[in-house]
């Protein structure tokens, strides 16, 4: 596996794969890598000859100083798990490297980012946009994979692919999760041993708020029982738990057909804020 850090060094290789014929697998990632991560990895070697994992944190998506600071950096176990899960490179560029400039450029994907992550982070998907596409400017990959476990990012990025016309296929990959429930993620890392026991409390009450959905109990007073199981542990502040239609992301007053509908959460617990959501 080959480690780059320049634009001009990853994009020499791929070239070389590219004259070759080689299928190029592209994997964006924030590092602190996980199973879930390694989910998405194993899915493009499987149908690609080059996998390539990018590690950045990008600053442009973070609006929370703090946030962006205490995001966990860590590239030597990153690299070990991703040289076992046989990915062929790695793109881990400094921030000077990524942006040689500030971007001038913001996007805006409208109705898709008024809702939950984009409202409760304003320019959240700005960043998420700019840097994906630039990733898929340097990478130009046939494949790019990307989890359900932050479902809106889905919905963008699909949007992205469509209006600036990438040539690529999205690959979404099922939310890997630990065996109490809990939605794997970088940001568990942060999380006290008291807030890790309460951490699996997210799934379970989705879980049982999405099987009521599905027994016919109305959306409103689902959603208003969850929110009430939340308030009820203490250590949980919700940011936001909505039933969306999975297309449009936005709140449903009536169930669609079976796989159109998701329950969607966010909550902090204690300092850190977590995300889940389900399909159904
Ligand atoms: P991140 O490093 O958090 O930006 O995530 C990089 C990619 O991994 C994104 O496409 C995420 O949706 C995906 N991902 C993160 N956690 C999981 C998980 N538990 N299961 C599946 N995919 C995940």
């Amino acid at each position: 596996m080959e480690v780059f850090t320049s634009v001009k060094s990853l994009r020499i290789f791929l070239d070389q794969q590219l004259s070759h014929q080689k299928t190029i697998g592209l994997i964006p990632t924030m590092g602190a890598l996980h199973e879930g991560h390694i989910s998405l990895i194993d899915a493009s070697v499987k149908e690609n000859d080059i996998t390539v994992c990018s590690i950045f944190v990008n600053p442009v998506q973070f609006n929370n100083p703090e946030d962006l600071l205490k995001y966990p950096r860590t590239l030597e176990a990153d690299c070990q798990m991703l040289e076992k899960a046989g990915c062929d490179a790695v793109f881990a560029p400094s921030v000077e490297e990524m942006y040689p400039e500030p971007p001038l450029l913001t996007m805006n994907f409208g109705a898709l980012e008024n809702v939950m992550e984009g409202a409760s982070r304003p320019g959240h998907f700005n960043g998420v946009g700019i840097v994906v596409s630039r990733l898929f400017n340097i990478a130009r990959p046939h494949h790019a994979y990307f989890g359900q476990k932050d479902l809106q990012q889905v919905s963008v990025i699909k949007r992205l692919i469509t209006d600036l016309a990438f040539d690529l296929k999205l690959v979404v990959c099922p939310t890997v999760r630990e065996t109490d429930g809990l939605a794997m993620s970088s940001r568990n890392r942060r999380l006290n041993d008291e807030e890790r026991n309460t951490a699996p409390y997210i799934y379970q009450i989705l879980s049982a708020a999405k099987e009521e959905l599905l027994r016919g109990r109305d959306i409103w007073e689902v959603t208003a029982a969850a929110q009430g199981r939340f308030a009820a542990i203490g250590s949980f502040t919700l940011d936001y738990l909505e039933v969306v239609d999975i297309k449009t992301l936005q709140p449903i007053q009536e169930l669609g057909p079976e796989g159109s509908n998701a329950i969607c959460v966010a909550t902090f617990l204690g300092p850190v804020r977590l995300i889940d959501n389900l399909i159904f």
